[in-house]
C-alpha cells in the first residue's frame, strides 16, 4: 500500500472555530499572548492555554521560544486537541529569513505527527503584524505542507482570514 499524501485544504475563515486535531497559533516567543491570531486563540481557548505556555516559560523554555520552532499546549476550549505555537520570523528586507518561515510549516507539521494528528490548521504565519509578504508566504506554506504532508497526516487546512490572504494561497495551490 502507497501512502497516500495529506489533502491541503484552503478555508476562509477564522482559525478558531475550525474542528481538527491540531490548531496552529502564530505565536510571539514570549509565549504569553499577542494580537492577531494569537489573541484569537487565547480569547476563544479560555486560560488553560496559557496556564501551559506560563509553565512551558517556567520550565524548558525559560527564554522563550525561538523564532523557527514550534512547541504544544492544550488548545483548551477550542474544538482540538492541541494548539501547536511556532513563533514566525519578521519580515526584513535586509535578510532572507524565509527558512525560518518554512521551520516554523515543517516543525508544526512534524509534532503534530508525533502527536498522532490527521487534521491541522494553520494560519498564515508571519503575514499580519509581522508584514511578511501574502505571495511569498503563501509560496512558502505550499511548498512546506508538500514536501512535509506524510505520510500520517490526512489533512493540512489553511485557514485564511479575509479574501486577499485566500486568493494569495489559491494561486500558491496552483502554482
Ligand atoms: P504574525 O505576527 O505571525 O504576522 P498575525 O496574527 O498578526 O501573526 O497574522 C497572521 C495572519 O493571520 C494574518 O494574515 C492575519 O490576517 C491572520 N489572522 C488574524 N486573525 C485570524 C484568525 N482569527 N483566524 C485566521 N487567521 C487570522
Amino acid at each position: 500500500m502507497t501512502a497516500r499524501p495529506a489533502d491541503i485544504v484552503l478555508v476562509r475563515g477564522d482559525i478558531t472555530e475550525q474542528r481538527v486535531d491540531v490548531i496552529v497559533n502564530a505565536a510571539n516567543s514570549s509565549l504569553l499572548g499577542g494580537g492577531g491570531v494569537d489573541g484569537a486563540i487565547h480569547r476563544r481557548g479560555g486560560p488553560a492555554i496559557l496556564e501551559d505556555c506560563r509553565r512551558l516559560r517556567a520550565s524548558h523554555y525559560g527564554k522563550g521560544l525561538a523564532t523557527g520552532q514550534a512547541v504544544a499546549t492544550t488548545a483548551g476550549l477550542l474544538h482540538a486537541g492541541h494548539v501547536i505555537h511556532t513563533v514566525g520570523p519578521v519580515w526584513s528586507r535586509e535578510e532572507d529569513r524565509a527558512a525560518l518561515l518554512t521551520s516554523c510549516y515543517e516543525q508544526s507539521l512534524a509534532l503534530a505527527r508525533e502527536l498522532g494528528a490527521e487534521t491541522i490548521a494553520f494560519p498564515a504565519i508571519s503575514t499580519g503584524v509581522y508584514r511578511w509578504p501574502l505571495d511569498n508566504g503563501a509560496d512558502l506554506a505550499i511548498a512546506a505542507a508538500r514536501a512535509h504532508g506524510g505520510p500520517t497526516l490526512k489533512e493540512i487546512r489553511f485557514v485564511l482570514f479575509d479574501e486577499t490572504a485566500y486568493r494569495a494561497f489559491e494561486r500558491a495551490l496552483r502554482g
